[in-house]
Protein backbone atom coordinates (compact mmCIF):
# COMPACT_ATOMS: atom_id res chain seq x y z
CA UNK A 1 0.00 0.00 0.00
CA UNK A 2 1.03 3.85 -0.90
CA UNK A 3 3.08 4.03 2.56
CA UNK A 4 1.97 7.55 3.62
CA UNK A 5 -1.08 6.97 3.23
CA UNK A 6 -1.56 3.68 5.31
CA UNK A 7 0.37 5.38 7.87
CA UNK A 8 -3.13 7.54 8.10
CA UNK A 9 -5.25 4.15 8.04
CA UNK A 10 -2.45 2.45 10.77
CA UNK A 11 -3.37 5.38 13.17
CA UNK A 12 -7.26 5.28 12.86
CA UNK A 13 -6.59 1.32 13.51
CA UNK A 14 -5.56 2.53 17.08
CA UNK A 15 -7.22 5.50 17.68
CA UNK A 16 -10.78 3.52 16.88
CA UNK A 17 -9.29 0.42 18.63
CA UNK A 18 -10.24 -1.88 15.39
CA UNK A 19 -8.54 -5.05 14.56
CA UNK A 20 -9.15 -4.66 10.68
CA UNK A 21 -10.71 -1.77 8.29
CA UNK A 22 -13.01 -2.36 5.19
CA UNK A 23 -12.79 0.00 2.32
CA UNK A 24 -15.44 -0.25 -0.14
CA UNK A 25 -15.39 3.67 -1.48
CA UNK A 26 -13.21 3.41 -4.65
CA UNK A 27 -12.09 6.74 -4.99
CA UNK A 28 -10.55 5.83 -1.49
CA UNK A 29 -9.11 2.41 -2.65
CA UNK A 30 -7.84 4.24 -5.73
CA UNK A 31 -5.80 6.71 -3.13
CA UNK A 32 -4.38 3.51 -1.05
CA UNK A 33 -3.60 1.41 -3.85
CA UNK A 34 -3.28 2.77 -6.97
CA UNK A 35 -6.25 -0.11 -8.42
CA UNK A 36 -8.41 1.88 -11.00
CA UNK A 37 -11.11 -0.48 -11.48
CA UNK A 38 -14.59 -0.56 -10.11
CA UNK A 39 -15.28 -3.18 -8.46
CA UNK A 40 -13.31 -4.61 -5.09
CA UNK A 41 -12.82 -4.29 -0.91
CA UNK A 42 -9.77 -3.50 0.75
CA UNK A 43 -9.58 -5.08 4.12
CA UNK A 44 -6.47 -3.68 6.23
CA UNK A 45 -5.18 -4.72 9.37
CA UNK A 46 -2.39 -3.40 11.63
CA UNK A 47 -0.30 -6.53 10.11
CA UNK A 48 -0.77 -7.18 6.51
CA UNK A 49 -3.96 -5.94 4.21
CA UNK A 50 -6.36 -7.62 1.62
CA UNK A 51 -7.58 -6.95 -1.58
CA UNK A 52 -10.48 -8.42 -3.03
CA UNK A 53 -12.34 -8.32 -6.60
CA UNK A 54 -13.28 -10.29 -8.85
CA UNK A 55 -12.04 -12.45 -11.73
CA UNK A 56 -12.61 -9.10 -13.81
CA UNK A 57 -10.20 -7.50 -12.56
CA UNK A 58 -7.57 -9.88 -10.83
CA UNK A 59 -4.71 -9.45 -13.24
CA UNK A 60 -5.24 -5.53 -13.20
CA UNK A 61 -5.02 -5.43 -9.62
CA UNK A 62 -1.93 -7.60 -9.86
CA UNK A 63 -0.32 -5.23 -11.57
CA UNK A 64 -1.48 -2.19 -9.79
CA UNK A 65 -1.33 -2.55 -6.13
CA UNK A 66 1.05 -3.37 -4.22
CA UNK A 67 -1.32 -5.06 -1.54
CA UNK A 68 0.31 -7.88 0.24
CA UNK A 69 -2.79 -10.51 -1.09
CA UNK A 70 -4.65 -10.17 -3.88
CA UNK A 71 -7.88 -12.64 -3.58
CA UNK A 72 -10.36 -12.85 -6.12
CA UNK A 73 -13.96 -13.78 -5.15
CA UNK A 74 -17.74 -14.79 -6.81
CA UNK A 75 -19.40 -13.32 -3.57
CA UNK A 76 -18.27 -10.32 -2.42
CA UNK A 77 -19.41 -9.98 1.14
CA UNK A 78 -19.08 -14.20 1.58
CA UNK A 79 -15.45 -13.30 0.85
CA UNK A 80 -15.07 -10.86 3.23
CA UNK A 81 -17.04 -12.62 6.16
CA UNK A 82 -14.76 -15.66 5.49
CA UNK A 83 -11.42 -13.36 6.18
CA UNK A 84 -12.96 -11.50 8.81
CA UNK A 85 -13.36 -14.88 10.31
CA UNK A 86 -10.83 -16.74 9.80
CA UNK A 87 -8.28 -13.48 11.44
CA UNK A 88 -10.36 -13.88 14.26
CA UNK A 89 -11.92 -9.82 13.94
CA UNK A 90 -13.56 -8.42 16.83
CA UNK A 91 -13.91 -4.90 16.04
CA UNK A 92 -14.27 -3.76 12.43
CA UNK A 93 -14.20 -0.42 11.16
CA UNK A 94 -16.01 0.06 7.53
CA UNK A 95 -17.04 3.60 5.53
CA UNK A 96 -19.84 4.27 6.52
CA UNK A 97 -20.61 7.30 4.06
CA UNK A 98 -20.75 4.64 1.07
CA UNK A 99 -22.03 1.01 2.40
CA UNK A 100 -25.66 0.81 2.07
CA UNK A 101 -27.63 -0.57 4.63
CA UNK A 102 -28.89 -3.27 3.37
CA UNK A 103 -25.30 -4.27 2.15
CA UNK A 104 -24.47 -4.18 6.08
CA UNK A 105 -27.34 -5.86 7.04
CA UNK A 106 -26.43 -8.34 4.74
CA UNK A 107 -22.61 -8.44 6.03
CA UNK A 108 -23.34 -8.52 9.49
CA UNK A 109 -25.32 -11.74 8.93
CA UNK A 110 -22.76 -13.31 7.65
CA UNK A 111 -19.76 -12.74 9.97
CA UNK A 112 -21.66 -13.21 13.22
CA UNK A 113 -20.30 -11.15 16.52
CA UNK A 114 -18.83 -8.29 15.29
CA UNK A 115 -18.48 -5.15 16.99
CA UNK A 116 -18.82 -2.55 13.83
CA UNK A 117 -17.30 0.56 13.97
CA UNK A 118 -19.00 3.10 10.96
CA UNK A 119 -16.29 5.65 10.10
CA UNK A 120 -17.63 8.69 8.50
CA UNK A 121 -15.61 12.42 9.60
CA UNK A 122 -12.59 10.41 10.86
CA UNK A 123 -12.14 8.86 7.11
CA UNK A 124 -13.14 12.22 5.05
CA UNK A 125 -9.78 14.01 5.84
CA UNK A 126 -7.67 11.21 4.27
CA UNK A 127 -7.61 12.77 0.80
CA UNK A 128 -7.77 16.46 2.31
CA UNK A 129 -4.38 17.46 1.80
CA UNK A 130 -2.36 16.79 -1.38
CA UNK A 131 0.99 15.35 -2.55
CA UNK A 132 3.22 16.84 -5.49
CA UNK A 133 2.19 14.29 -7.66
CA UNK A 134 -1.26 14.76 -7.20
CA UNK A 135 -0.79 18.41 -7.62
CA UNK A 136 1.05 17.49 -11.18
CA UNK A 137 -2.27 15.52 -12.27
CA UNK A 138 -4.65 18.50 -11.08
CA UNK A 139 -3.09 21.10 -12.63
CA UNK A 140 -2.87 18.82 -16.00
CA UNK A 141 -6.52 18.85 -15.71
CA UNK A 142 -7.02 22.28 -15.39
CA UNK A 143 -4.81 23.27 -18.15
CA UNK A 144 -7.15 20.83 -20.48
CA UNK A 145 -9.67 23.73 -19.11
CA UNK A 146 -7.81 26.29 -20.55
CA UNK A 147 -6.95 25.09 -24.05
CA UNK A 148 -10.58 23.54 -24.73
CA UNK A 149 -11.52 26.77 -23.64
CA UNK A 150 -9.28 29.00 -26.27
CA UNK A 151 -10.78 26.14 -29.28
CA UNK A 152 -14.40 26.62 -28.26
CA UNK A 153 -14.72 30.04 -27.87
CA UNK A 154 -14.93 31.36 -31.47
CA UNK A 155 -17.76 29.27 -31.42
CA UNK A 156 -19.58 30.83 -28.85
CA UNK A 157 -22.22 33.60 -30.73
CA UNK A 158 -25.70 33.91 -31.34
CA UNK A 159 -27.68 31.24 -32.48
CA UNK A 160 -25.34 28.54 -31.35
CA UNK A 161 -27.43 26.15 -29.31
CA UNK A 162 -26.04 25.55 -25.71
CA UNK A 163 -25.46 21.79 -26.37
CA UNK A 164 -23.34 22.68 -29.05
CA UNK A 165 -21.16 24.24 -26.76
CA UNK A 166 -20.90 22.06 -24.33
CA UNK A 167 -20.28 19.08 -27.14
CA UNK A 168 -17.37 21.29 -28.40
CA UNK A 169 -16.26 21.44 -25.34
CA UNK A 170 -16.24 17.86 -24.59
CA UNK A 171 -14.44 16.94 -28.07
CA UNK A 172 -11.75 19.33 -27.05
CA UNK A 173 -11.08 18.09 -23.60
CA UNK A 174 -10.70 14.43 -24.76
CA UNK A 175 -8.61 15.26 -28.26
CA UNK A 176 -6.14 16.80 -25.85
CA UNK A 177 -6.04 13.98 -23.71
CA UNK A 178 -8.69 14.25 -20.81
CA UNK A 179 -10.11 11.05 -20.07
CA UNK A 180 -13.67 11.65 -19.11
CA UNK A 181 -15.83 14.71 -18.25
CA UNK A 182 -15.96 15.68 -14.79
CA UNK A 183 -19.48 15.97 -14.38
CA UNK A 184 -22.57 16.91 -16.80
CA UNK A 185 -21.14 20.74 -17.89
CA UNK A 186 -23.43 23.44 -17.10
CA UNK A 187 -24.19 25.77 -20.24
CA UNK A 188 -27.10 27.91 -19.36
CA UNK A 189 -27.90 31.17 -20.92
CA UNK A 190 -29.78 34.17 -21.00
CA UNK A 191 -33.10 33.48 -18.03
CA UNK A 192 -31.44 29.86 -17.53
CA UNK A 193 -28.90 31.52 -15.82
CA UNK A 194 -30.71 31.47 -12.94
CA UNK A 195 -30.46 27.78 -12.60
CA UNK A 196 -27.32 27.33 -10.62
CA UNK A 197 -27.24 23.17 -12.26
CA UNK A 198 -28.74 24.30 -15.97
CA UNK A 199 -27.56 21.37 -17.71
CA UNK A 200 -26.92 22.17 -21.59
CA UNK A 201 -30.23 22.40 -23.79
CA UNK A 202 -31.36 23.23 -27.20
CA UNK A 203 -31.70 26.56 -26.51
CA UNK A 204 -29.97 28.96 -28.85
CA UNK A 205 -27.65 32.27 -27.45
CA UNK A 206 -28.97 35.07 -28.44
CA UNK A 207 -27.93 38.69 -28.08
CA UNK A 208 -27.86 40.67 -24.66
CA UNK A 209 -27.49 37.47 -22.61
CA UNK A 210 -25.15 36.34 -20.50
CA UNK A 211 -23.85 32.69 -20.67
CA UNK A 212 -22.27 30.51 -17.70
CA UNK A 213 -20.21 27.54 -18.44
CA UNK A 214 -19.29 25.49 -15.90
CA UNK A 215 -17.10 22.38 -16.91
CA UNK A 216 -14.47 20.01 -15.91
CA UNK A 217 -12.15 16.97 -17.03
CA UNK A 218 -10.26 14.17 -15.62
CA UNK A 219 -6.11 13.45 -15.91
CA UNK A 220 -4.69 10.18 -14.06
CA UNK A 221 -8.16 10.49 -11.87
CA UNK A 222 -7.94 13.57 -10.71
CA UNK A 223 -10.81 16.59 -11.86
CA UNK A 224 -10.85 20.00 -13.26
CA UNK A 225 -13.54 22.47 -11.98
CA UNK A 226 -13.99 26.16 -13.25
CA UNK A 227 -16.51 28.66 -14.33
CA UNK A 228 -17.06 31.08 -16.86
CA UNK A 229 -19.81 33.74 -17.06
CA UNK A 230 -19.66 35.41 -20.39
CA UNK A 231 -21.59 38.61 -22.36
CA UNK A 232 -23.04 37.77 -25.67
CA UNK A 233 -22.56 41.33 -26.92
CA UNK A 234 -23.91 44.38 -24.85
CA UNK A 235 -25.74 43.21 -21.81
CA UNK A 236 -28.37 45.16 -19.85
CA UNK A 237 -26.79 47.44 -16.95
CA UNK A 238 -28.31 45.00 -14.26
CA UNK A 239 -26.71 41.50 -15.50
CA UNK A 240 -23.41 44.12 -15.43
CA UNK A 241 -23.78 45.24 -12.04
CA UNK A 242 -24.54 41.30 -10.54
CA UNK A 243 -21.23 40.17 -12.58
CA UNK A 244 -19.52 42.82 -10.80
CA UNK A 245 -20.11 41.86 -7.14
CA UNK A 246 -19.79 38.06 -8.10
CA UNK A 247 -16.15 38.32 -9.64
CA UNK A 248 -15.36 40.75 -6.15
CA UNK A 249 -16.93 38.32 -4.21
CA UNK A 250 -14.79 35.93 -6.09
CA UNK A 251 -11.32 37.80 -5.83
CA UNK A 252 -12.20 39.26 -2.11
CA UNK A 253 -12.63 35.16 -1.33
CA UNK A 254 -9.61 34.64 -2.58
CA UNK A 255 -7.45 36.97 -1.52
CA UNK A 256 -8.65 35.94 1.89
CA UNK A 257 -7.16 32.32 1.58
CA UNK A 258 -4.91 31.58 4.35
CA UNK A 259 -3.40 28.30 5.78
CA UNK A 260 -5.21 27.33 9.47
CA UNK A 261 -7.97 30.22 8.71
CA UNK A 262 -11.54 28.69 9.88
CA UNK A 263 -13.46 27.44 6.44
CA UNK A 264 -16.58 29.12 7.48
CA UNK A 265 -14.67 32.46 7.80
CA UNK A 266 -13.75 32.27 4.05
CA UNK A 267 -17.18 31.30 3.14
CA UNK A 268 -18.52 34.43 5.18
CA UNK A 269 -15.63 36.65 3.02
CA UNK A 270 -17.83 36.01 -0.22
CA UNK A 271 -21.32 35.79 1.16
CA UNK A 272 -21.07 39.20 3.44
CA UNK A 273 -19.88 41.03 0.51
CA UNK A 274 -22.84 39.73 -1.56
CA UNK A 275 -25.10 40.29 1.29
CA UNK A 276 -23.74 43.94 2.23
CA UNK A 277 -25.19 44.25 -1.64
CA UNK A 278 -28.52 43.07 -1.10
CA UNK A 279 -28.15 40.19 -2.84
CA UNK A 280 -28.01 37.18 -0.13
CA UNK A 281 -30.89 35.75 -0.68
CA UNK A 282 -29.53 35.12 -4.42
CA UNK A 283 -26.54 33.21 -3.36
CA UNK A 284 -28.16 29.87 -2.06
CA UNK A 285 -25.12 27.36 -1.95
CA UNK A 286 -21.89 27.07 -0.45
CA UNK A 287 -18.52 28.44 -1.66
CA UNK A 288 -16.85 26.27 -2.63
CA UNK A 289 -15.54 22.48 -2.34
CA UNK A 290 -12.62 20.15 -2.32
CA UNK A 291 -11.60 18.76 -5.81
CA UNK A 292 -9.31 15.58 -6.55
CA UNK A 293 -10.26 12.14 -7.26
CA UNK A 294 -13.95 13.39 -6.56
CA UNK A 295 -14.79 16.21 -8.10
CA UNK A 296 -16.87 17.39 -5.02
CA UNK A 297 -15.14 15.92 -2.08
CA UNK A 298 -13.85 17.20 1.26
CA UNK A 299 -13.56 19.91 2.24
CA UNK A 300 -16.54 21.52 1.94
CA UNK A 301 -16.02 25.45 1.68
CA UNK A 302 -19.57 26.36 3.76
CA UNK A 303 -20.42 28.63 6.48
CA UNK A 304 -21.50 24.69 8.41
CA UNK A 305 -17.87 23.88 8.18
CA UNK A 306 -16.11 23.43 11.44
CA UNK A 307 -12.80 22.78 9.92
CA UNK A 308 -9.54 24.39 8.80
CA UNK A 309 -7.84 25.35 5.43
CA UNK A 310 -4.70 23.32 5.47
CA UNK A 311 -1.85 23.80 2.99
CA UNK A 312 -2.06 21.59 0.79
CA UNK A 313 -5.47 21.45 0.40
CA UNK A 314 -7.07 22.01 -3.40
CA UNK A 315 -10.39 23.72 -3.10
CA UNK A 316 -12.75 25.92 -5.25
CA UNK A 317 -13.86 29.65 -4.88
CA UNK A 318 -17.42 29.67 -6.62
CA UNK A 319 -19.82 32.66 -5.49
CA UNK A 320 -23.08 33.25 -7.74
CA UNK A 321 -26.08 35.17 -7.91
CA UNK A 322 -29.06 33.72 -9.59
CA UNK A 323 -32.47 35.60 -9.90
CA UNK A 324 -34.85 33.82 -11.33
CA UNK A 325 -36.63 35.88 -14.68
CA UNK A 326 -33.17 37.61 -15.24
CA UNK A 327 -30.78 35.33 -15.14
CA UNK A 328 -27.21 34.50 -13.18
CA UNK A 329 -23.94 34.55 -12.56
CA UNK A 330 -21.30 32.00 -11.05
CA UNK A 331 -17.25 32.54 -11.35
CA UNK A 332 -15.57 29.83 -10.02
CA UNK A 333 -11.76 28.88 -9.90
CA UNK A 334 -10.09 25.55 -8.23
CA UNK A 335 -6.97 26.70 -6.17
CA UNK A 336 -4.22 25.01 -3.66
CA UNK A 337 -4.11 26.86 -0.30
CA UNK A 338 -0.11 27.08 0.01
CA UNK A 339 2.01 28.82 2.81
CA UNK A 340 1.79 32.59 1.36
CA UNK A 341 -2.32 32.03 0.40
CA UNK A 342 -2.99 30.28 -2.62
CA UNK A 343 -2.16 29.47 -6.16
CA UNK A 344 -4.50 28.98 -8.76
CA UNK A 345 -5.04 26.05 -10.80
CA UNK A 346 -7.67 26.97 -13.47
CA UNK A 347 -6.21 29.67 -15.68
CA UNK A 348 -8.92 31.42 -17.84
CA UNK A 349 -9.25 34.54 -17.22
CA UNK A 350 -12.16 35.74 -15.12
CA UNK A 351 -12.53 39.73 -15.65
CA UNK A 352 -15.37 40.81 -17.41
CA UNK A 353 -15.73 39.65 -21.24
CA UNK A 354 -18.22 40.90 -24.06
CA UNK A 355 -18.16 38.53 -26.68
CA UNK A 356 -18.04 40.69 -29.88
CA UNK A 357 -20.76 39.88 -32.55
ZN1 LIG B 1 -18.00 23.83 -11.32
ZN1 LIG C 1 -17.38 23.37 -8.30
Amino acid sequence: MIEQRNSFIQDLLITEKLDALLIFGLPNIRYLTGFTGTDGVLLIRSSESVFLTDSRYLAQAQKQTSVEHIHCYKNKLQALADELGEAGSHRVGFDADIVSVSQFEALAKLTGHIDWCPLSAQLQTLRGVKSAEELVALKSAANLNYQAFAAVLPLIQPGVTEREIALELEFALKRLGGEANAFDFIVASGTRGALPHGVATEKKLFAGELLTIDFGTRVDGYHSDETVTLAIGKVDRKLRQIFDIVLEAHDSALAAIQPDMAICDLDAVARDFINSKGYGDDFGHSLGHGVGLEVHEYPAISSRSEQKLLEGMVITVEPGIYIPGLGGVRIEDTVVVTTGGFEALTKIPKQFKQINI
